[in-house]
């Protein structure tokens, strides 16, 4: 089947063929941070909009590392796009994953062959876990990225305590307690925290023989800095956060091969471990490469200032899949797949109208991570913040950019349960292991 701009989009109700033919046609890929906001934004416009997503679910990616250490469970961080987009009449959603483009004929292509066509494109396929190259990444190492990583973490870090529980000390026993997590960003401290509470407040009450110092977790940064975004001071207060908590972090600590059993660093020294968790940082997903737009750095896709693709005025690229000129520093953080969501829906209306489009401009709000229960560190417009406070401020800017009312009091629940209990969500190994680390 395919949809074009003379065949009504689905979800155009009530709209004659006649109309529906008139009627421009706005295809997003991706129904993440930056493509939900193309649609809210484009609700009221003159236009169908049909967003396209490989998964049914928009989820909060945010909060996977609490998933990951069974702070919170996979359906409270994650909610339909179907029922996101109900509101907006002229939106549909179809669930497929674009596998290329035939730019020329303005249209897209999926894996299972459907043809969707458009006059205007907006790109916001996101990111993929980037393994720099590193041999055996792929093969030994969890990335994080989506829900399936953080269950698998999850299950892989209970199997490997119960596994632990029935044998005696030793070096084996050993490798099976050292986590790693590779990269000092906000997903790896905010990792290492939860799994360095997690040894202090679950281990000893739910295992009888692995005692809390047994489970070390390892935080290896290469660079000389961890949560880079951020002033001296607030970077210190994390150090010593993470120290508290007893995480080992090693800064200018490069990782140089992984295998089953073993992190081998750059300068020779090996760590015994199976548990190596790489958020080392992100880059362009494969669709970025595959729909034969201009590549940039990070297989990315380069667009100009006003977010079009050169020789494309109708294909924008938003959010962690573009790289913008003149801006190529910007963050790879939902901040900006947000604000790039409103500038593309906003380009597209100015097209419409046969005015010129707008360059984009970042207005930077601020950066915060979590480190563990009343501990974290948030920069917010020329305010710095650490403890308590910044925990606070951290857990109403989550609650409120989380969608949906269920999932935000389902969450608030869950934390307040934690808080007060000191534990955890139900730590339950659901599922096969998917063999990556695993002893
Ligand atoms: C673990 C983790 C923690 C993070 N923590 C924070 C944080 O605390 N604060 C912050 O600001 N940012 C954080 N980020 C970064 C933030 O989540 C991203 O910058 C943001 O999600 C980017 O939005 P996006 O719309 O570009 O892409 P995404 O939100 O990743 O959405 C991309 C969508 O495209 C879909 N897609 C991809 N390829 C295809 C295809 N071929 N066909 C169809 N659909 C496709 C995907 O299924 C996905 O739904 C974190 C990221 C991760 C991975």
């Amino acid at each position: 089947m395919t949809t074009t701009a003379a065949t009504p989009a689905p979800g155009v109700r009530g709209a004659t063929s006649e109309a529906a033919a008139r009627v421009p046609h706005v295809v997003i890929v991706g129904a993440g941070f930056g493509g939900l906001r193309v649609a809210r934004a484009l609700a009221r416009a003159p236009v169908a909009v049909t967003v396209v997503d490989q998964h049914n679910y928009h989820c909060f990616l945010p909060l996977l590392y609490q998933v990951a250490t069974a702070g919170l469970e996979p359906q409270d961080i994650a909610y339909p796009i179907r029922a996101i987009l109900r509101r907006y009449r002229n939106v549909a959603f179809r669930m497929a994953r674009v596998a290329r483009a035939d730019l020329a004929g303005r249209t897209l292509i999926t894996e299972r062959g459907e043809r969707i066509g458009y006059d205007h494109l907006v790109v916001a396929a996101g990111s993929v876990t980037h393994d720099f190259g590193n041999p055996g990444v792929a093969a030994h190492a969890f990335g994080l990225h989506d829900i399936d990583d953080a269950r698998a973490i999850r299950n892989h870090v209970l199997r490997l305590l119960e596994r632990a529980e029935a044998m005696a000390d030793g070096p084996e026993r050993a490798a099976l307690l050292t986590l790693v997590v590779v990269g000092g960003g906000p997903t790896g401290v905010e990792l290492a925290g939860a799994l360095a509470e997690f040894r202090r407040h679950v281990v000893p009450r739910d295992y009888r023989h692995v005692r809390a110092d047994d489970l070390r977790v390892l935080l290896l940064e290469g660079t000389d800095r961890i949560l880079g975004a951020l002033p001296e001071r607030l970077r210190q207060a994390a150090l010593s956060d993470l120290a508290a908590l007893g995480v080992d972090v090693r800064l200018g600590t490069l990782v140089g091969t992984l295998d089953a059993g073993a992190v081998t660093l750059a300068d020779g020294a090996r760590l015994a471990t199976h548990t190596v968790i790489w958020a080392a940082g992100v880059k362009g997903p494969p669709l970025a490469a595959a729909l034969g737009l201009p590549p940039g750095r990070g297989g990315r896709i380069a667009v100009g200032a006003t977010l079009a693709v050169a020789g494309h005025p109708e294909v924008q690229a938003i959010g962690d899949v573009a790289l913008v000129a003149g801006a190529e520093q910007l963050p790879q953080v939902a901040q900006v797949a947000m604000q790039q969501g409103e500038h593309a829906a906003r380009n597209v209306v100015r097209a419409l109208a046969g005015e010129p489009p707008l360059p984009f401009a970042y207005r930077d709000k601020g950066t915060m991570a979590t480190i563990g229960r009343s501990r974290a560190v948030c920069h917010l417009r020329g305010l710095d913040l650490r403890g308590r406070l910044a925990w606070w401020a951290w857990l109403v800017v989550h609650i409120v950019m989380l969608i949906g009312f269920r999932n935000r009091l389902v969450v608030l629940v869950n934390w307040a349960w934690n808080y007060v209990t000191y534990d955890r969500g139900v730590r339950a190994i659901v599922g096969a292991g998917d063999g990556r680390g695993a002893p």
